[in-house]
């Protein structure tokens, strides 16, 4: 959803009240969610307000994804949620484009808007991209998979905690047969 800043008043915009609670699911519709395999908003609020030709976007999330562990690869769900504050300036990107702006606060983001107004999908996946954790793990005491079998720890121990393998490379061999 497109909001123009025309169409900001001054008191500031609050866009769940002002468009109702329809524009929240759809809202990451169409981008690509990667490293999750997809994405969805669960609640989300946003106010905008403007100030000399500075936007100020502040407001909350929270979104389930669903995502492969980076440890055991299996599939799991990701709960996210955040709160941000952005200023946003108008320009095209990176830092040397940027103006003077004075920061009100230090914990405030800062990014940039096409000068007439701001996508609000964008917008919130930028925040979702923001609040992804370096590492997606199942749990954080996820056992991973066994770097000799690729069976999942999780599950249980494999005949190979013991044993060490004879050749290296019938580690491959396994891994190999597992994904065909
Ligand atoms: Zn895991
Ligand atoms: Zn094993």
């Amino acid at each position: 959803m497109y909001i123009k800043i025309s169409e900001i008043p001054r008191e500031g915009l609050d866009v769940a009240a002002s468009r109702g609670k329809a524009w929240i699911p759809r809202v990451l519709e169409g981008m690509d969610p990667y490293p999750l395999s997809a994405c969805r908003l669960t609640s989300a609020s946003l106010v905008l307000s403007v100030e000399g030709r500075n936007l100020f976007a502040s407001g909350s999330f929270t979104a389930r994804g669903e995502a492969c562990c980076d440890r055991c690869t299996e599939v799991f769900t990701v709960a996210l949620d955040r709160e941000f504050s952005t200023i946003l300036v108008p320009g095209d990107k990176g830092p040397s484009g940027a103006t003077n702006v004075e920061l009100h606060e230090d914990d405030l983001d800062i990014g940039f808007y096409d000068g007439a107004g701001i996508e609000v999908t964008d917008l919130f996946w930028e925040q979702v991209a923001l609040a992804l954790p370096v590492k997606l793990l199942c749990s954080e005491d996820c056992r991973g998979v066994c770097p000799m079998c690729g069976a999942n720890r999780n599950r249980g121990e494999c005949a190979c905690s013991e044993a060490q393998p004879d050749r290296p490379f019938d580690i491959l061999m396994n891994l190999k047969k597992k994904k065909e």
